[in-house]
């Protein structure tokens, strides 16, 4: 009687386990083995292995143009004074041997400990892109001055998003990613140049599309140039120093190659047709829709091939951009 009992008691667990199970969708877990993978078809080459170095240091891959000690990756950088691991600015602006085109560039400086002048006249110097695209570099410490001409400006086009320098006197980092404007053969503008700056580990240039070139005197304006120039270091009359200067060239990651998409074992996204019904009482809303439409994908190729109309939207609505012909400004 007792061991019957038991038996019983022993069933009816099994019984609650296996409900349980079914519930959280064990059988579902215990067909994993016939669940496909998806993948995408490219195949990509393994990324190299680089040597981060400790924090500020170069990258194993990085090329260092100036390491405290010299200024040989540099011409005309005869009045510029190197001492106790800086160089400090004098006598005129100095240009890398090297061009660059997309690149991480590291950097930095220190405007000096003894405050004189004010605004443009006080640390002003500057990173040349190109030679042709500045970041400005300036004493942006209590100091007024137009906002896109402050540290972290790109010069007379867009103001740093923060104001994150630090005093005169101590030293700060610039960290840069630079995207080269693209040309076509026959000297039309394709991409504009791109900027994303770190100043201090702070973001202040997110991503931002030149218009041009950065002029004291004009606005900014795109003239066709070979996608590699040497980049220069301004000297505008006051003795900014630096130090721990180096730079990546940046090349895009291209796949090794494209095999045919397996799009694994995911059921196929189907347009919802509640999208097309209304609630009971409530009229319509077009716009609403499109909203819910937008937010709810994941992907325009969700959505399936663009109208005409909306293409022509689409078009509408493009940023644009500067062109040599135009010079347009923002
Ligand atoms: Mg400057």
């Amino acid at each position: 009687m007792h061991a019957g009992l038991c038996e019983r008691g022993f069933l009816l667990r099994g019984l609650r386990i296996g409900c349980l199970m079914v519930l959280a969708g064990w059988p579902q877990g215990l067909l994993w083995g016939a669940i496909k993978e998806y993948k995408s078809g490219v195949v990509w080459p393994v990324p190299k292995v680089v040597d981060p170095g400790t924090a500020g240091s170069a990258p194993a891959d990085a090329i260092v143009l100036f390491d405290g000690k010299d200024l040989s990756a540099w011409q005309d950088a005869e009045k510029w004074a190197i001492q106790d691991g800086y160089v400090e600015a004098h006598g005129g602006s100095i240009t890398t041997k090297q061009a660059f085109g997309d690149c991480q560039l590291h950097l930095e400086w220190c405007a000096p400990e003894e405050v004189s002048g004010k605004g443009q006249g006080r640390g002003n110097s500057g990173v040349y892109l190109m030679g042709k695209y500045e970041i400005q570099i300036l004493d942006s410490c209590e100091n007024d001055t137009y906002p896109d001409g402050q540290a972290g400006a790109v010069y007379k086009q867009h103001p740093p998003l923060v104001n994150a320098c630090r005093k005169p006197g101590q030293w700060q980092t610039y960290d840069i990613l630079f995207t080269a404007p693209r040309f076509d053969k026959a000297g039309k503008l394709l991409t504009p140049a791109c900027i994303t700056l770190l100043h201090n580990g702070v973001v202040v240039q997110n991503h931002f599309e030149l218009t041009g070139d950065t002029s004291y005197v004009r606005a900014p304006l795109y003239a066709p140039h070979p996608p590699k120039l040497p980049l220069s270091l301004q000297y505008h009359r006051n003795p900014v120093r630096f130090r721990n200067i180096w730079i990546r060239e940046l090349k895009p990651m291209l796949p090794l190659k494209t095999a045919e998409v397996d799009k694994g074992s995911e059921p196929e996204k189907k347009p919802s047709a509640k999208r097309k019904t209304t609630p009971k009482g409530e009229s319509p809303k077009k716009s609403d829709d499109k909203k819910a439409e937008s937010k709810n994908s994941g992907s325009p190729k969700d959505e399936g091939p663009m109208p005409e109309g909306k293409k022509s939207e689409a078009k509408k609505a493009e940023p644009k951009r500067a062109s040599a012909d135009s010079g347009t400004k923002r």
